[in-house]
């Protein structure tokens, strides 16, 4: 007689039904599956967007999982004891979820996988959140690359399994159990006001991603090394905030980089470029976690950097009030949309680490409160990359001028106008949307006078120099 038992399939961070492997082997057993989504320390632990964002994330797919005959069980609290009273409410022997990589994660995983086995439970984990596991890439000597492009050039020609598309029923349980009520749960509480304009801003669900991705893929791929370093032009895909939360997976992005690429449009191969990009940062946070909290060359533990989140300084840099217009435009538009283009990103980092000299531990957690797109080893190590003390980061002297760069990528103004109100006669829309978004208590107005740089880029790069230097220098 078939296994009738029914699988827990607990979903985390691959918010979808296609191209999804856990699902798909729990489909094939032929066995009911009791979906589950579980809010958690992990979940609690995330900043006010990302939360937000999650939310908006997790309603989709409960709404999905209706379409298909099923239902998506919420449940608070910690998620082994939230599994075992599940099993024990549902007779469930199986639980099945795709592996997350991030230390956090994995470490509770670990764990958790162990508790389940010893209570005679089948706990499974699968792929789906990667190209490649970060076992599977090894250097010609081996261990894993602590260098990109030679990274890349070892998984450019790999086979990556087609995407699967979602299955057309999935079984549903002769009872389900109790569920939450996912708006009980206030997941935009830490948000206040800033949740209704950030809303309008998120591309939410499945099929808005998998329209994001054909979107890109028909208009924009064949000029994406062209237009992708320009803050204001819609160059790039758009679509970390739904790789993040899964709701596409990155194999689909990664066939459909490689079919365009395959009909002529070279500037593809740019696209999965940065897909490997995504993959560097899970590996090293894989065989390296201590990148997401610590320096990861331990030189810079004795780098002079201001520690204290609570400067002048650094309030500025939050608010986009530093009196440098790109790294002010930057600061607001993240404030406002979740997102920060890249150019801007490296910008804001810099500018933060290097002009400011504050340690990038600061900047790494005031975009995982801010961010939608936040990625927990991709944001640390774009941090570490641009403050020196990661993996085949810039150099420390290579201070980016937030001047020099505007003018580069902003020739005509677009941007700068899109994001800050200030010395504009009219401002745009966007520019102030971004007072409705900000607390109260920030006491900022569209009529302020824009302020003078706090620290200017050549101070700053002076600055930022001279302790390099001194770092540099042996003791006496
Ligand atoms: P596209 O240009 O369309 O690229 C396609 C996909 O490739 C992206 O969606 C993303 O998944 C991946 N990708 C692109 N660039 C990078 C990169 N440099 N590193 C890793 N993956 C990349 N990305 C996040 O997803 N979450 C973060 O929290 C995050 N924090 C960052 C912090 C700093 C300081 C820096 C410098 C970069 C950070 N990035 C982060 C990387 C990058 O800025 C974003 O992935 C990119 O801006 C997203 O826009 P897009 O989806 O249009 O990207």
């Amino acid at each position: 007689m078939p296994d009738a038992a029914p699988i827990l399939l607990w979903f985390r961070r691959d918010l979808r039904l296609a191209d999804h492997p856990a699902l798909t082997a729990a489909v094939e057993t032929g066995r009911p599956i009791i979906p589950v989504f579980i809010n958690d320390e992990v979940v609690a632990g995330q900043g006010a967007a990302p939360r937000f964002r999650l939310g908006l994330s997790v309603g989709s797919l409960a709404q999905q999982l209706e379409s298909k005959g099923s239902k998506l069980i919420l449940r608070l609290g910690d998620a082994l004891q939230v599994l075992r009273n599940l099993i024990a409410e549902t007779g469930a022997t199986s639980v099945y979820w795709s592996r997350a990589y991030d230390p956090i994660t994995k470490d509770r995983d670990k764990a958790l996988k162990a508790a389940l086995k010893d209570d005679g439970i089948t706990a499974q984990s699968f792929t789906g959140h990667l190209l490649f596991e970060p076992w599977t890439v090894e250097t010609k000597t081996g261990g894993f690359y602590r260098v990109y492009t030679p990274m890349w050039r070892a998984v450019r020609n790999r086979d990556v399994p087609a995407p699967v598309p979602a299955p057309s029923k999935i079984l549903a349980p002769t009872a389900w159990p109790a569920s939450d009520n996912l708006g009980d749960w206030q997941l935009d509480k830490a948000m206040n006001r800033g949740a209704a304009v950030l809303g309008p801003h998120c591309t939410v669900g499945e099929a808005a991603a998998n329209d994001r991705l054909g979107a890109f893929i028909e208009d924009r791929v064949a000029s994406y090394a062209d237009q992708r370093d320009f803050p204001a032009v819609n160059g790039t895909s758009g679509l970390s905030e739904n790789l993040t939360c899964g709701e596409i997976s990155p194999a689909t992005c990664w066939h459909a980089g490689w079919s365009s690429f395959r009909r002529g449009a070279d500037q593809a191969e740019i696209f999965l470029k940065e897909l490997v990009w995504r993959e560097f940062a899970y590996h090293l946070a894989f065989h390296t976690p201590h990148i997401t909290t610590a320096n990861w060359r331990p030189e810079w533990d004795a780098f002079p950097w201001n520690t204290d989140e609570s400067t002048a300084e650094v309030t500025a840099w939050k608010q986009g009030r530093t009196g440098i217009p790109f790294v002010d435009a930057a600061m607001r538009q993240m404030y406002v949309t979740g997102v920060m283009h890249n150019r801007a990103r490296m910008i804001v980092a810099s500018y933060l680490t290097k002009n400011l000299m504050s340690r990038w531990q600061i900047g790494e957690r005031w975009f995982a409160d801010c961010l939608i797109d936040w990625d927990p080893a991709s944001n640390a190590m774009g941090w570490q990359w641009v403050a020196g003390s990661g993996p085949d980061a810039a150099p420390y002297f290579r201070v980016f001028n937030p001047v020099t760069q505007l003018e580069k990528f902003d020739r005509d103004g677009r941007y700068q106008k899109q994001w800050i109100t200030e010395g504009f006669g009219q401002p745009t829309e966007t520019a102030l949307s971004y007072f409705d978004a900000i607390p109260r208590s920030w006491g900022l107005s569209p009529d302020d006078r824009y302020p003078s740089p706090i620290v200017t880029p050549e101070e700053g790069r002076m600055r930022a120099l001279d302790a390099y230097a001194a770092r540099e220098k042996p003791a006496n």
